[in-house]
């Protein structure tokens, strides 16, 4: 079991070149979220869906997009402590990993897979995704859709993030809005078994007051410090 467990959002990625979707009136990209990521919106226009998603994609394997600091740092602290540390994140991009992240969830899917609705398969790509597109496992063409978790599904990993939560000492959530759940009620979890908890954002999210402590400033800065302190208590 992790003792601590990290909790990142869309503001871990954002000095990366990945806009969250809070910043523009609850529009992501300009488009409504119940149009691009909702099973509905997926089901009234697959070919809209798919192409916000290649989008997001082809930016995520561009030069442009780069892990920042604040991956780097998170990944530092998962090697100084090995085995003591879990990152879950709301993230669909691979930021994590390619800073060297190695115990990663990926609560809400993950951009660079696909999930084929013929065969249930889920394989790894950095290709759109089109309506003749087929899945490499089947065969069938036309059934993939991205891997990511939408509005009204259920996320992943849940029964092991729970456990890691009701077993931690120290929990930390950064660059999240706290606007959607389960993920903003994982500190009341922590906060339950006498966990430590910190939050690390630009703003006060919605869940600010169930943290005892809260720190304000660009992940990029404020994760290294708060990393080094705690390799430093350690
Ligand atoms: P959110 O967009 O709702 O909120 C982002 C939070 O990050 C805000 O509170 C903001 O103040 C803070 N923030 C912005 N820039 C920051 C910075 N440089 N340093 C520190 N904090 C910063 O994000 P969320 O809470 O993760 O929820 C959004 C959902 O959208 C997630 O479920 C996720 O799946 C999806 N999403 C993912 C990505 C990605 O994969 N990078 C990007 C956009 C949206």
């Amino acid at each position: 079991m992790a003792r601590i467990v990290i909790l990142t959002g869309a503001g871990v990625s954002a000095e990366s070149g990945i806009r969250t979707f809070r910043d523009a009136n609850g529009l992501w990209e300009n488009h409504d979220i119940t149009d691009v990521a909702t099973p509905e919106g997926f089901e009234a226009d697959p070919a809209l869906v798919n192409e916000f998603y290649n989008q997001r994609r082809r930016q995520l394997c561009s030069n442009e997009v780069r892990p920042n600091a604040a991956h780097e740092a998170l990944a530092r602290l998962q090697r100084e402590l090995p085995g003591q540390v879990l990152i879950v994140t709301q993230n669909i991009d691979d930021l994590h990993e390619r800073a060297g992240a190695t115990d990663v969830i990926h609560m809400h899917g993950e951009l660079l897979n696909q999930w084929c609705l013929a065969c249930g398969e889920r394989t790894r790509t950095r290709d759109d995704i089109v309506d003749h597109t087929s899945c490499p496992a089947c065969g069938e063409r036309g059934r993939l859709r991205p891997d990511v978790v939408w509005f009204g599904e259920v996320p992943y990993e849940m029964d092991r993030i729970v456990n890691e939560l009701e077993s931690c000492t120290l929990f930390a959530a950064i660059g999240t809005s706290g606007e959607v759940y389960p993920a903003a009620a994982f500190v009341q979890y922590a906060v339950a078994v006498g966990a430590h908890t910190v939050e690390l954002n630009l703003d006060a999210s919605r869940a600010f007051s169930y943290f005892h402590e809260v720190r304000r400033g660009l992940a990029s800065v404020e994760v290294p410090k708060w990393v080094d302190e705690v390799l430093a208590g350690c």
